[in-house]
């Protein structure tokens, strides 16, 4: 991969799935934007040298192995489950979910034991095979492309393996859910060869800077009070803030107010000690970025 000529890199991102708008937005985030996008196959950014490809997430893994794509947005069940020789740069912290085995009411699944030459039906036939290779146990696995949950019923396999989110799907089956298999998020992937080409690597890396900026402000908020004097010495032990504090005098002399950069949840915490000492005026807002 050697030219002079430097090019957009290439990002391969979900077309039309649970992944897009998450993916899209996180870009945006990141300062990147595109317009009419839709239908397309693939768009540049004015903001930013990139190019987007829309495409199956299916097909990403293998894309961004053989350099069609330099790197990718994708769920690591999909990594995973192809085999692809990527390299993983960071976890997004979205499309959470979970690879799970789960079985009809009349059966029981306490232990992986359980599933001894049990049939099991998935579209993870490598994720599964891993699994049972792991535990030592022989199962016969069928795959299937859609609408795993209904093979206990049509009496097809005991056993199914499937992506549980809610457990809806697996409820309105009468399927129980048994043990986690994988756990799953979208990941950021390159191409391994990528750092070879100076002007790629260096775009790239800046993305990443982005990436992180954009998701380390999303575990954080920014914490404002006013706060009594006479508290402060006492709330000031409870902000685990990332840097020090501002303090900032108030015209009423008695008070000051505070702000801070605290950890997302943390506020539930400390709340009602907050009140109590007098604290009043609370606010917290989200951060959109954080450059270190
Ligand atoms: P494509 O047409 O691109 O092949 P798909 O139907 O395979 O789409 P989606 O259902 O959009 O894929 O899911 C994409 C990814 O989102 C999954 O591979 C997984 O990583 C993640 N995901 C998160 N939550 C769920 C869920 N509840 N069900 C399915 N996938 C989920
Ligand atoms: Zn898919």
């Amino acid at each position: 991969m050697k030219n002079n000529e430097s090019r957009n890199i290439k990002l391969a991102i979900q077309k039309k799935g649970r992944l897009t708008e998450k993916s899209l937005e996180l870009l945006k985030l990141c300062g990147i934007d595109i317009e009419n996008y839709s239908e397309r196959l693939v768009v540049s950014s004015n903001t930013f040298p990139i190019d987007i490809f829309f495409l199956r997430d299916d097909d990403i893994p293998e894309y961004v192995q053989d350099g069609v794509a330099d790197i990718g947005i994708v769920g690591e069940n999909v990594v995973y489950e192809k085999k692809a020789e990527i390299e993983s740069l960071e976890n997004l912290g979205f499309g959470k979910c979970k690879i799970m085995m789960a079985y009809p009411d009349s059966a029981s699944l306490e232990s992986p034991q359980d599933l001894m030459n049990k049939t099991i039906a998935t579209s993870y036939p490598h994720i599964v095979r891993e699994y049972l290779k792991k535990e030592n146990i022989q199962a016969k696995i069928i795959e299937l492309s859609g609408s795993v949950e209904i093979a206990p019923t049509l009496g097809v396999a005991d056993v199914v393996c499937d992506i549980v989110s809610t457990g809806n799907t697996l409820m309105m089956n009468k399927l129980k859910k048994g043990f986690t298999v994988f756990e799953s998020q979208a990941v950021l992937i390159s191409n391994k060869e990528l750092a070879t080409d100076g002007n790629l690597e260096t775009i790239k890396q800046d993305l990443l800077r982005r990436i992180r900026s954009v998701l380390s402000a999303r575990r954080s908020k920014y914490l404002m009070m006013n706060v009594p004097k006479l508290s402060l010495e006492k709330i000031m032990k409870l902000i685990p803030s990332l840097r020090s504090p501002t303090i900032v005098p108030l015209a009423d002399n008695e008070s000051v107010a505070v702000h801070a950069v605290i950890p997302s949840d943390y506020i539930w915490n400390i709340v009602d000690i907050l009140k109590n000492e007098g604290a009043s005026g609370i606010l917290l807002m989200p951060i959109e970025n954080m450059i270190p």
